[in-house]
Parts: C-alpha cells; sequence; structure tokens
C-alpha cells in the first residue's frame, strides 16, 4: 500500500475534507486539464454541479465557496484564509472570476452553480460534474470527480476502472491489515513508527520526513492558538458561540482549581479539540487528521501529550504522528474515512482511533498495546452517524471531537493497562465498521436528512 502518511495528513482550509478541500482541488484540477489542453483562453463560462451529499450540504460545508476558489486557481494548503472573504466578495460583485488567476469569466453564483439534492453521479455519493463552454455555448470540456474523504479526489474514469490514484511504488515493508503491520514490528523487531520511517524514506530523506513531521506539528499548534484567542460566532447563520476562547481564560486564569480537581486536565483536552474545530467551522487553516470534521483530536490529544505527560518529546510527537499515518491508513483502504460512505464512526471514529493509537506510540508502548487502544477506540465509536444540523461542520461535530479526543485517551489507558491480549482484533473492527456503514441509511450519511439535523428543526 503506498500511501504516504503526508497523503493523510494534509494541510488544508476548512470547514470540510470532502466538501471543501477536495471539490477545491477538484475545481483546480480541471482547470489544469483545461490548461493543458490549451482551452483556457476559449473558454467563456464553467458550470459546476454538485451531487448527493455535497448537493444536501455543500452549501453549510462551504463546497460553493471551495469550488470559486479552485477555478481561481488556489489551493487549499497554500491559500491565506484571511484572504478568502475578500476573493469572495470580489467575484460576487463583479460577477466574474480569473480562472487560475489569469482568464476572467463570466460567473453567476446561481447559473454556474448546481446544488442536486435528488440526483447522485454512479460511483460515489460525493459527485462533481465540471463542464467548461465557449462563448456559443459549445461544450469544451466536462469531467466528473469524486471527492472520496480526507481531502481525496478520484475522476470518475479512474474510479470505473477501479484506478484509484495510488503510488504504485513498491514499499519496503508494505501492510495492509493491522495483522501484517504487527507481523512486521515483530519480524523486524521495529516500533511501528520505525516501520513507517523506512516506509517514507521511499520518498524523503529522514530530515526531510522529520522537516514535514515538524511542520504539521506547527500547523496543529497554529490552529489550536487562532482557536483559543478567536472569540465570537461562528458563520452559517446557527449564530454558534466560539467557546474555546472563554473556556482559555477561564483555566489559564484559575490555576489553583486545577489543585481541587484533577479532572481540569479533561478540561484542557476539551480546550483543545474545540480550539481546533471552531477554527475548522469558521474555514481556518487546519490539518485533514484525517479528516476535516474530525480535526480537532489528533491535535487534542497531541496537546495532551506535549503539556501533561512527563516523559513527552519532540520525537514522541513524530512517533505519534506516524503511527496515528499508519492506523489511518488501514481504515483507508480497507473502510473508508468519510462520512458520506460510512457515516460519522469514519470520521470522529477513525481520528480517535488513530489518536489512541499515536498517543500509545509516543508513550512507547509496544505495537500490540498501540493495536489494542485503536482497536478499544473504534469499538466504542461504532454505529455513529452524521447528523449535522444546517448542514453545517458545527453541531454535533464540535462537541464530538472533544468527546473523541477524552476518548482516545482512555481508549489507550485501559490498553496500556492490558497485556495487549484482546478479544477484537483492530481488522474485524474495521471490517465491522466497514458493514455497519453499508448498513447504514443514507440519511445518517452527511445529508443532514436525519437524526439531530431534522429533529431540532422540528423542536
Ligand atoms: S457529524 Fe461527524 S462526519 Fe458528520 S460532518 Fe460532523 S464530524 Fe463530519
Amino acid at each position: 500500500m503506498a500511501v504516504s502518511v503526508f497523503d493523510l495528513f494534509k494541510v488544508g482550509i476548512g470547514p470540510s475534507s470532502s466538501h471543501t478541500v477536495g471539490p477545491m482541488r477538484a475545481a483546480f484540477l480541471f482547470c489544469q486539464q483545461l490548461q493543458h489542453r490549451g482551452l483556457i483562453n476559449q473558454t467563456s463560462t464553467i458550470t459546476t454541479q454538485l451531487f448527493g451529499s455535497l448537493g444536501h450540504t455543500g452549501k453549510g460545508h462551504g463546497t460553493d465557496k471551495a469550488i470559486i476558489l479552485g477555478l481561481s486557481g488556489f489551493q487549499p494548503d497554500k491559500i491565506d484564509p484571511d484572504d478568502i472573504d475578500k476573493i469572495l466578495t470580489e467575484v460576487e460583485k463583479e460577477k466574474s472570476l480569473s480562472l487560475t488567476l489569469t482568464h476572467a469569466i463570466k460567473f453567476n453564483y446561481k447559473k454556474h452553480l448546481k446544488f442536486h439534492k435528488r440526483k447522485i453521479l454512479p460511483l460515489h455519493s460525493n459527485g462533481m460534474r465540471f463542464v467548461a463552454s465557449d462563448k456559443d455555448d459549445t461544450v469544451l470540456l466536462s469531467k466528473d470527480f469524486y471527492s472520496v474523504g480526507g481531502g481525496f479526489i478520484i475522476s470518475h474514469n479512474k474510479l470505473a476502472q477501479k484506478e484509484i490514484i495510488e503510488d504504485s511504488t513498491v514499499l519496503p515493508y508494505s501492510f495492509s491489515s493491522g495483522e501484517q503491520l504487527l507481523a512486521l514490528c515483530k519480524e523486524h523487531d521495529k516500533s511501528i513508527a520505525q516501520i513507517m520511517y523506512t516506509n517514507e524514506k521511499t520518498w524523503l530523506s529522514v530530515e526531510e520526513i522529520n522537516q514535514q513531521l515538524d511542520n504539521l506539528w506547527r500547523v496543529f499548534k497554529a490552529c489550536v492558538e487562532r482557536g483559543l484567542n478567536s472569540p465570537g460566532e461562528l458563520p452559517g447563520g446557527l449564530k454558534v458561540k466560539r467557546r474555546a476562547p472563554e473556556l482559555f481564560n477561564e483555566l489559564r486564569d484559575k490555576p489553583q482549581a486545577a489543585l481541587r480537581d484533577p479532572l481540569t486536565i479533561l478540561d484542557w483536552v476539551n480546550l483543545y479539540a474545540l480550539a481546533v474545530s471552531e477554527e475548522n467551522a469558521a474555514g481556518g487553516r487546519v490539518v485533514t487528521a484525517p479528516t476535516n470534521g474530525a480535526a480537532g483530536i489528533i491535535p487534542a490529544v497531541l496537546h495532551y501529550y506535549y503539556h501533561f505527560c512527563p516523559q513527552a518529546t519532540i520525537q514522541g510527537v513524530r512517533d505519534f504522528i506516524l503511527t496515528a499515518g499508519a492506523i489511518g491508513m488501514l481504515y483507508k483502504e480497507n473502510a473508508s474515512i468519510s462520512g458520506a460512505e460510512v457515516g460519522c464512526q469514519g470520521e470522529v471514529g477513525v481520528a480517535c482511533s488513530m489518536a489512541a493509537a499515536g498517543l500509545a506510540a509516543a508513550c512507547g508502548e509496544s505495537p500490540e498495546h498501540i493495536e489494542n487502544a485503536a482497536e478499544i477506540a473504534m469499538e466504542h465509536n461504532l454505529g455513529l452517524t452524521c447528523d449535522p444540523i444546517g448542514g453545517l461542520v458545527q453541531i454535533p461535530c464540535i462537541e464530538r471531537n472533544a468527546m473523541g479526543a477524552v476518548k482516545a485517551i482512555n481508549a489507550f489507558r485501559m490498553a496500556s493497562r492490558g497485556d495487549g491480549s484482546h478479544w477484537v482484533s483492530l481488522d474485524k473492527v474495521i471490517k465491522t465498521m466497514k458493514i455497519t456503514g453499508q448498513d447504514m441509511q443514507s440519511k445518517y450519511k452527511e445529508t443532514s436528512r436525519g437524526g439531530l439535523a431534522v429533529n431540532i428543526i422540528e423542536c
């Protein structure tokens, strides 16, 4: 399985990896294809149609904005989140956008962006169709893409031919199951992080791997920092108040309270998760970990590790990210990390499982304990549905990240008190998650047609 840990952890913008980051990358890619075919200057309009879950919850998840930014030549990891509002206001005011920043075309929001709530493209619930036309309305190029979770995109043709975009490189330690991963660790007397280092060396030197891991840690920290210091309301109309700044002030200003209540540590874990998830909901800079909806869990548990575990080191942070990445790859390969495919168990559940494994690795646990921690964390997220109110990544998503972070720490603690042996293997729980997701009604899979999303409105 030649997927890099840096494919899984991507720097992007909120609020959703599948509904914001993926569509932005698809729009950017479509324009690149126009450019490669020499069609940019002939293009007069581009119409984008959004299907399935993108049609249902795309507006709340910022898909419309992502498409405009992608067509305009911006990429999720490079754009400055502070510039976004200015760019979008300009497009709306001028009723035109500059394709790949060079060629201006007409852009009328209602006419050129269509949300189909009842239609779905054949191969995946997150479908997009881009159609470029010339001044006589003759179609120059039409392409379908799917956003398959975690910011990954696949063209219709590749998916139809099962030609998933993956590196075909043979890795030194190739694995596609938890069992194989544990066997590799045993055979070569290596930790999971060491296995991952060796695999990543296929593409990068050790210095470059560490640089990229340290950069992810920097982005995680910056996101927490920004979330702690950004009071106000979240966009979208639900008038959800950002809670992290107030909680931060309280925890910082009353340190003596922690002496009376040892569970104050959990308040800090909640705080880190809220800070990142609120920043994500506001469209800020986050890391897909492995998705944006669940982006608060891994940084919250990493901050817990760094600030509250006495043995914490920067190498521990790196081992955390690499190990979490190994576990995330197993879910991506054998089940899904998309809420639109398997519900929230594929987002918050997977992030929780990855974080539990990462924390166990950073704390020096054996591969067996790490696998056990990952398994416990997912076992108790099985069946978790996706029902965001108003299609916004806010309720229940923000609090759910805090709950996921605390659950990950508990899963690690339970696993570390055992001897590593357990009844349900990680592979079995991944398979169960996939089947549970298949059995789940589509209204619980990022469509905002079930659960809290409808009951709150009815009240
Ligand atoms: S409920 Fe879960 S899967 Fe659905 S949008 Fe929120 S975080 Fe993502």
